[in-house]
């Protein structure tokens, strides 16, 4: 009788709600790139501290619905290049855009990825065929990667819980100048480590996604080996307590975090397994079942930039920064061709499972407002929310941190090839879109 009943509790504890199947591939560079995210480095990369992936999740639900996460350890994955494997996904799995998910750890010891970023580098000629030739392999390989979860589907059981890991900084520190990038003790941060469990029918990890609202920038310009930086570490230490489990990185709304400490190797390796103790934390603790239909739906609005004129470029061409002055031709070669910047495309994205938890994934480099905002509007769903998703244009600021100033606000968008700040409704644009697109997968 006990045997029957703890038989029983088994098949209620693993009851395979889903199939799911995992695949990852490794994506470090054979070639000596530039590194991303600093412009401040003078030489490619000089090899390697740990490897970098790209993992997919696929999950299918008793309907036959499916969604597939692509999670990678690179800087931020453009449009063009996840407009590109989506479409080949949909043709040839069968999947709307919303079925498929992308995001960037933000790593900055990591490749550089075209066009992200591209006014933040003057590369060696050598460097543009690497390049090229880096990020059209990349898009075959997660095309196949994704393909190969969705190849490989199983059944299984879905948990989700939440940890806590406290390395992650408000990073905007006010200053005579205004505000600068530094440490900002009182400012709002979210340490929350959302994770999402998935079991085989005998009751094994298969996939362990983790989330984070922090920049992957532990290691500092100085580093010249290719690695996931925390995040990375993070991945490594889940795979070592779990054995055969597929840990993935989820990038939350970290554009104004930083991790504390940060410049040494052996930070970065802390990081990776504070982190990681937290979500083993979470998970030796009450996990909760996530089970249901899977819905999910996407949208692309369009974010205005502050106006701007002809004269404004021609100004700035006579700058003595030479990231401005780049960015100022572009602006002229924009106004030149009638196609003056006004605004950017911007992806919102959301993925839900019954009713027990939503990914509200959001493209650029999110500010934590963002989050926070969101989890209050909705209080009672279990809300996972990530940045730096489908797309990577541009930091997205708060309407208070657009007024505050600042990097992310304002000198950020040099580096990304951006005509100017955001007009002031940046953050009302977002949040209704996100409003309607969590309505359409039924939260309310
Ligand atoms: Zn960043």
């Amino acid at each position: 009788m006990r045997l029957l009943s703890l038989l029983l509790l088994t098949s209620i504890v693993y009851a395979a709600d889903y199939r799911a199947g995992v695949a990852r591939i490794k994506i470090t560079p054979e070639q000596r790139i530039w590194l991303s995210g600093y412009a401040n480095r003078t030489k490619p990369a000089e090899g390697t501290l740990s490897d970098l992936y790209a993992k997919a999740l696929a999950i299918e639900d008793k309907k036959g619905k499916r969604v597939v996460i692509i999670t990678t350890d690179l800087i931020g994955l453009p449009r063009v290049m996840t407009d590109l494997i989506s479409a080949r996904l949909q043709k040839e799995h069968r999947l709307e855009r919303s079925q498929i998910l992308f995001n960037s750890s933000h790593t900055h010891t990591g490749p550089v990825i075209r066009a992200n970023l591209m006014t933040m580098y003057s590369l060696p000629p050598e460097q543009d065929k690497l390049l090229a030739d880096y990020s059209r392999d990349l898009a075959g390989k997660l095309f196949t990667t994704a393909a190969a979860a969705l190849g490989q589907l199983k059944p299984a059981s879905l948990r989700q819980t939440q940890g806590t890991a406290k390395f992650a900084i408000n990073r905007r520190q006010a200053a005579a100048t205004g505000v600068r990038i530094g440490l900002n003790p009182q400012g709002p941060v979210d340490h929350s480590v959302p994770v999402l469990e998935v079991l085989s029918e005998d009751g094994r990890p298969l996939a362990i996604l983790f989330g984070y609202a922090c920049h992957n920038t532990t290691l500092t310009g100085e580093h010249y080996l290719y690695s996931g930086d925390y995040a990375g570490f993070a991945q490594t230490e889940l795979e070592t307590i779990y054995p055969g489990a597929t840990a993935m990185f989820l990038m939350l709304c970290g554009g104004d975090a930083n991790p504390n400490p940060r410049t040494k190797e052996e930070h970065a390796r802390a990081h990776g397994k504070e982190l990681a103790a937290a979500v083993k934390t979470a998970l030796d603790g009450k996990p909760t079942r996530v089970r249901g239909e899977l819905r999910s739906a996407f949208q692309t609005i369009r974010l205005n930039f502050r106006p701007h004129t002809r004269e404004d470029f021609e100004n700035e061409a006579k700058s003595t920064n030479t990231y401005a002055v780049k960015r100022a031709k572009e602006m002229l070669a924009a106004y030149d061709a009638g196609n003056a910047v006004r605004s950017t495309p911007y992806p919102i994205h959301a993925i839900r499972f019954g009713k027990d938890m939503t990914i509200l994934a959001l493209g650029g480099e999110v500010v934590v407002d963002y989050a926070l905002r969101a989890k209050r509007e909705h209080p009672k769903e279990r809300l996972v929310v990530a940045g730096y998703s489908n797309d990577v244009m541009c930091y997205i600021p708060s309407l208070r941190v657009l007024k505050e100033g600042g990097y992310e606000a304002d000198s950020s968008m040099i580096y990304y090839g951006m005509p100017g700040p955001f007009a002031e409704d940046v953050e009302e644009s977002i949040m209704s879109s996100v409003t309607a697109v969590l309505k359409r997968v039924g939260v309310k």
